[in-house]
């Protein structure tokens, strides 16, 4: 068949998409869930943000590190006391199914779910039935990755992992990044960063942090309060190996970030996104940096299945 030839590409309707739900590949429009679901009430539930890349010079579409994430959402779930029924293995699988079965050609948001679906009242986390999805659907970018973000610093802490497990994707501790998320955009900044009950830098709405100081890679360590980042370990490993930079896991005060020659974010929905202005205060000179650039092409490169040495992150679709 010629270019000419094959049929437009469309991406399936959400009602049409298929999912998969308890077990089954179904579409979306047959899962029905009752209102008294017990994670709708109480966020009992955890969940994972996955991506695909589509690269359109190979006709091919890569899911990007779906082992760490199947891994993180056991621990969650391990946390929760959730009954996750499948290996990693056997979710890298089940997803691989949906993306062919919904032929998207396109980059793809992977959102697996695993949560208390017990139709009563009563918060806890034991004695309750559990639930496991797979929804996708095509997704550009959550933030800007080029011109660069500016944030402010949130006036609602992070959430303390003695009060709800940070490191968990727990549904429920999303009302924290909500809050910040909101405050910023309503106070017309990109983003929030949330500091620790302490008064350090944690993360931001939905990202982790790194700043760069005189050459050195500087991100929050594991232990203030963040959500232990797939990106972030990614970040780490191509600022090392790729660009020999010093990276460090340490504290970060309010004021360095004032003063840091780069920050910028990073996770699976942001990817690489420079930050420019922190509280009106512009940071290194109001451009996005040379190593953030650098982590950022690094990345993109890899994600689109463009460095050999790195395919193994990756998982074609077709
Ligand atoms: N922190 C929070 C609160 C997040 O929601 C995310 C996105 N999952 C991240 C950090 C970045 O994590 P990852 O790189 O695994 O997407």
């Amino acid at each position: 068949m010629t270019a000419e030839q094959k049929p437009a590409y469309k991406a399936p309707t959400q009602a049409e998409s298929w999912v998969y739900f308890n077990g089954e590949f179904k579409q979306y429009k047959d899962v029905h869930l009752g209102l008294m679901t017990h994670a709708l009430h109480y966020g009992t539930g955890c969940f994972e943000g996955i991506r695909a890349y589509w690269n359109e010079n190979q006709q091919q579409l890569f899911c990007l590190l779906m082992e760490p994430h199947f891994k993180r959402l056991h621990n969650s779930a391990k946390i929760l006391r959730i009954e996750l029924p499948h290996t990693v293995e056997q979710m890298v699988e089940a997803t691989l199914e949906i993306m062919r079965r919904n032929a998207y050609r396109e980059d793809v948001y992977i959102r697996p779910l695993a949560f208390k679906s017990s139709e009563e009242i009563g918060v806890r986390l034991h004695g309750l039935q559990d639930s496991f999805a797979i929804y996708t659907a095509p997704f550009g970018n959550y933030v800007d990755v080029d011109a660069g973000i500016r944030c402010m610093v949130s006036s609602w802490r992070r959430v303390d992992d003695n009060a709800a497990p940070a490191r968990a994707k727990v549904t429920g501790i999303y009302i924290n990044s909500a809050l910040a998320k909101t405050e910023a955009n309503e106070n017309g900044f990109d983003e929030a960063i949330v500091l620790t009950q302490e008064g350090h830098v944690s993360e931001g709405s939905a990202e982790n942090l790194f700043i760069v100081r005189d050459g050195v890679v500087i991100t929050p360590s594991a232990s203030d309060n963040i959500l232990e980042g797939v990106t972030r370990n990614v970040m780490m490993q191509l600022a090392r190996e790729d660009l020999g930079l010093t990276v460090v896991e340490r504290s970060i005060d309010r004021s360095e970030l004032y003063v840091a020659d780069e920050v910028f974010l990073c996770g699976t929905g942001a990817q690489v996104s420079p930050v420019i202005e922190v509280d009106h205060r512009q940071i290194g000179d109001g451009k996005p940096g040379v190593v953030t650039q650098g982590l950022q092409r690094l990345y993109f490169d890899t994600v689109k299945g463009r460095v050999e040495e790195r395919l193994d992150w990756l998982h074609p679709v077709y």
